[in-house]
C-alpha cells in the first residue's frame, strides 16, 4: 500500500517538477505569488490524482489483488488514498485562501495573471471553481465522520454513496482549471489517465455495477449456532460460482435493502457450490440476523476475494496460526481444505492458537476447529483465554 501511494505521489511531483523546468513558472509574477500559484497546482494535482486512485480502487479490480496482496489490502489502499486526497484538498483550499494574507503582506502587484478564455469557457471555469469549493467542503465533512469512530457505520455508508458525485465535481474542477500548458506535458497525460480511471469508477458506482460480474445467487440451506452469538449459515449457490481458496472472503447480501457485508468463507471448496459462513453478532445488522434468516431464503454472494492463502506459506516451517474471536473463520476453511489435500499441508507439526474472547463467543476453540484438527493430526487446536491455555 505504502509503495503504491508513494509511487503515485512521486510520479505526480516529478511530472509537475518537469513542467516547471520545461515550461517555466508564470512570467510577470512576484516570487511569493509564483510560489503560491505552483503550490496551488501541486496540491490540486496530488489531491485529484489520489482521489482518482481511490475511485478506481472502489471498483474492486481483482487484477490488483496479486500486486497489492489481496482485496482487503486494495480496500486499505483505497481508504488511505482517499484520506491523503482529503489532506491535499484541504491544503489546496488553504493555499487558495492565502491570497488575502499575501495581498496584505506584499500587495496585489506581482500577482500571477489568470488565464482568460472569455465566453462560454470562462462561464464553465467559474462553475468549476464553485463546484470544486463546495466539493472540498463536503469532502472534509466526509473525512471528519470517517475518522470519528463513533459515527454510525450505516449512516456513514449511506453518505459514502455520494462520493462518486463529489469526485465528478472535483474532476470537472481539475480538468477546467489545470493550466492549458499541462495538456502537452507528461503531467497532463498522467492527469488524464488518472481522471479517466476515476470517472470509470464513478460511473460504475453510480450505476450500481461494481462487482456485478462476480455476483451469484443462491439460497440458505442450513443454519446453526456454534456459539451463543455466532450464527453459522450454509448456502447453496447457483451455477457460475467459480469456487474459492480457503482463507478467501465474499460480500454477502441476504436482503437487498441492507446491502452487502464481507464475511470470510469458513468452509473449504468441495466443488459442489456449497459454502458456509460463521457470523458473529457484532453490530446493528448482524445482531438481528439470527432472527431474520430462514432456511430457503435467497442470498446473493459476490466474490471470492482475498489472498490469505495457505499455499503462500512456508510449508516446511513449524507454524502457529493465531486467531482472535471470530477471526478463526479462515483457519476453519484452511483445516477443512487440508484434510482434503494433505499434500498442501505444513510439513511440521503446527498449532492453531485461538485467543477466545472473554465476552461470549468462542471462549474455547470452536467445536468445528477442534473436530477439524482432531481429524488432521499436524494441527492442534489450542485456546488462549486470559492466562490459561486450554486444549
Ligand atoms: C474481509 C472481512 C472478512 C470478515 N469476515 C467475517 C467473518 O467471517 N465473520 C464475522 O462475523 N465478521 C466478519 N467480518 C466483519 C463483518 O463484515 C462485520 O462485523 C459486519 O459487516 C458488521 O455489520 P453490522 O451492520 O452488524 O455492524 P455495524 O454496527 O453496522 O458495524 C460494525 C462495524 O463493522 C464493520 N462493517 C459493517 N458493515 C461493513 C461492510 N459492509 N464492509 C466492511 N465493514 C463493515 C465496520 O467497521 C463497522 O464499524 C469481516 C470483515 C471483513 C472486512
Amino acid at each position: 500500500m505504502k509503495t503504491a501511494l508513494t509511487l503515485i505521489i512521486t510520479l505526480i511531483t516529478l511530472a509537475w517538477g518537469w513542467d516547471v523546468l520545461v515550461a517555466g513558472t508564470p512570467s510577470g509574477g512576484a516570487a511569493l505569488w509564483v510560489l503560491r500559484q505552483e503550490a496551488l497546482y501541486l496540491s490540486g494535482l496530488l489531491s485529484i490524482a489520489l482521489m482518482s486512485v481511490a475511485m478506481f480502487l472502489a471498483t474492486r479490480p481483482t487484477w490488483l489483488e496479486a500486486p497489492l496482496g489481496g482485496m482487503d489490502r486494495v480496500y486499505r489502499t483505497h481508504k488511505w488514498a482517499a484520506i491523503l486526497a482529503c489532506v491535499f484538498a484541504a491544503l489546496h483550499w488553504l493555499i487558495e485562501m492565502s491570497s488575502d494574507i499575501l495581498k496584505a503582506i506584499i500587495g496585489r502587484e506581482g500577482r500571477v495573471p489568470k488565464e482568460n478564455f472569455g465566453g462560454f469557457i470562462e462561464v464553465l471555469r467559474d462553475l468549476a471553481e464553485d463546484l470544486g469549493e463546495w466539493a472540498i467542503y463536503a469532502l472534509l465533512a466526509m473525512l471528519a465522520i470517517s475518522l470519528w469512530r463513533r459515527f454510525p457505520y450505516r449512516v456513514w455508508r449511506f453518505l459514502h454513496r455520494a462520493m462518486p458525485v463529489l469526485y465528478l465535481m472535483l474532476a470537472f474542477h481539475a480538468l477546467l482549471l489545470a493550466p492549458t500548458g499541462y495538456w502537452t506535458q507528461p503531467v497532463g497525460v498522467l492527469l488524464a489517465v488518472l481522471i479517466a480511471g476515476g470517472v470509470y469508477g464513478s460511473v460504475l458506482a453510480l450505476g450500481g455495477r461494481i462487482g456485478r460480474s462476480r455476483q451469484v445467487r443462491g439460497s440458505v440451506v442450513a443454519l446453526d449456532h456454534p456459539a451463543a452469538d455466532v450464527l453459522a449459515v450454509r448456502c447453496r449457490l447457483d451455477a457460475g460460482w467459480p469456487g474459492h481458496r480457503p482463507g478467501q472472503f465474499a460480500f454477502v447480501s441476504f436482503d437487498d435493502s441492507e446491502g452487502q457485508h464481507p464475511f470470510t468463507i469458513a468452509s473449504a471448496d468441495h466443488g459442489d457450490g456449497e459454502i458456509s459462513f460463521q457470523i458473529k453478532a457484532l453490530g446493528d445488522y448482524t445482531r438481528q440476523l439470527a432472527r431474520r434468516l430462514a432456511v430457503g431464503q435467497p442470498v446473493r454472494i459476490e466474490g471470492p476475494y482475498g489472498r490469505f492463502d495457505i499455499a503462500r506459506q512456508q510449508l516446511d516451517a513449524q507454524q502457529i496460526w493465531i486467531a482472535g474471536g471470530i477471526g478463526v473463520t479462515p483457519f476453519l476453511a484452511w483445516l477443512e481444505a487440508q484434510q482434503a489435500r494433505p499434500a498442501d499441508a505444513p510439513a511440521c507439526r503446527s498449532a492453531l492458537l485461538h485467543a477466545g474472547s472473554r465476552r461470549g463467543s468462542f471462549r474455547r476453540p470452536p467445536a468445528s476447529a477442534v473436530r477439524a484438527a482432531s481429524r488432521y493430526p499436524p494441527v492442534r487446536a489450542l485456546c488462549q483465554a486470559g492466562s490459561a491455555t486450554r486444549r
